[in-house]
């Protein structure tokens, strides 16, 4: 599958990269809005989400995730279970609802 990186934008061959992880969470967990298409460097590249230095984007997709459940209505319990138990915190250490990116 080849189209529009959703990180970067770039036109690539895409890879499917499951949000939200851990034993037994993918599936259990896996909505159409857990599963976003990256290109290589952005999925398993140095500054990818699997890369050695891609935290920063791994809390940045998870709390893209997060919001966008909070914007459909879902509640605070609803939606730590689709995050797999674990609700993303913002820099002030309140649960993360909300994105500029809307
Ligand atoms: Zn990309
Ligand atoms: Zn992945």
């Amino acid at each position: 599958m080849t189209g529009p990186c959703a990180v970067c934008g770039r036109y690539s061959y895409l890879e499917a990269h499951h949000i939200v992880k851990g034993r037994g969470k993918r599936r259990e967990c896996e909505t159409k809005e857990s599963v976003v298409y990256l290109c290589a460097d952005c999925h398993r590249g140095t500054y990818g989400v699997h890369g050695r230095d891609g935290h920063a984007l791994d809390v940045y997709l998870r709390r893209q995730l997060q919001a966008a459940y909070f914007s459909q209505g879902k509640s605070e319990t609803e939606v730590r279970r689709l995050m797999g138990g674990k609700l993303m915190l913002d820099d002030n250490g309140e649960v993360y609802r909300w994105t500029k990116f809307r």
